[in-house]
């Protein structure tokens, strides 16, 4: 997920590229109004975060352009004030959410997460088909809720399932805990959980451990690929 944060105030704006990163975002900087918006317009992020008070051009014009070009990107306006009618004005102008200054970070993470889902919903288009997932040897019917390896049957939870199948539509990608933990719990947990863990380490047993090739790999720091090694 792309994220564009439009933020002039370069420790803030430090400061939410680190944490967005940590959670498997990648987040695109622009430290005034005028760079934001034509960034906006070129590379089409999943969504802006957008600061009020911003050199060049603020973000109640950003969000305007933006809108009178027919984007429906998200946009998150962050603001100092706290006034209502910025506020309405905010959302009159076609912002999707605004947080207040100062915000925890989690609460801007949840927002953002939140957003994220509603643009995503109207698509879901991605498990249509057979609903059949294969790596390697490794194959889940999404459907029948049935996962087998080299042809053997595995017996799996109902999370554990749901674990592998989220690592299996995006094989190849490395998962962060805080994106799994979304996915398969559907809360918002710490970044730094170990249920995850813990079931990563059940699933294993069942899935890998018993052959001859390892699928799920742990990337120290960051969370789990599932991919096909050499
Ligand atoms: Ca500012």
């Amino acid at each position: 997920m792309k994220l564009l944060l439009i933020e002039d105030e370069a420790k803030a704006a430090g400061y939410l590229r680190r944490g967005f990163g940590e959670c498997g975002f990648s987040v695109d900087v622009a430290s005034d109004g005028e760079t934001g918006l034509d960034w906006a317009l070129a590379e089409s992020p999943d969504l802006i975060i957008l600061d009020v008070l911003l050199p060049r051009r603020d973000g109640w014009s950003v969000l305007a352009e933006l809108r009178r070009a027919g984007r429906t990107t998200p946009v998150l306006i962050l603001s100092a004030r706290d006034a209502v009618a910025d506020r309405v004005k905010g959302l009159a102008l076609g912002a999707d959410d605004y947080l207040i200054k100062p915000f925890a970070f989690a609460e801007l993470l949840a927002r953002v997460r939140n957003l994220l889902r509603r643009a995503e919903a109207p698509g879901a288009g991605r498990d249509a088909g057979d609903g059949e997932l294969a790596v390697e040897d490794l194959r889940l019917d999404r459907i029948r809720h049935k996962a087998t390896r080299a042809g053997q049957a595995l017996d799996l939870t109902p999370k554990e399932f749901a674990l592998l199948a989220l690592l299996a539509e995006r094989a190849g990608e490395v998962l962060s805990r805080t994106v799994i933990a979304e996915a398969v719990w559907d809360i918002n947990f710490e970044c730094s959980t170990n249920v995850i863990d813990v079931h990563v380490r059940r699933l294993r047993a069942k899935m890998d451990d018993p052959f001859p090739r390892r699928l799920l790999h742990t990337v120290r720091g960051f969370g789990y690929v599932l991919e096909a090694r050499e």
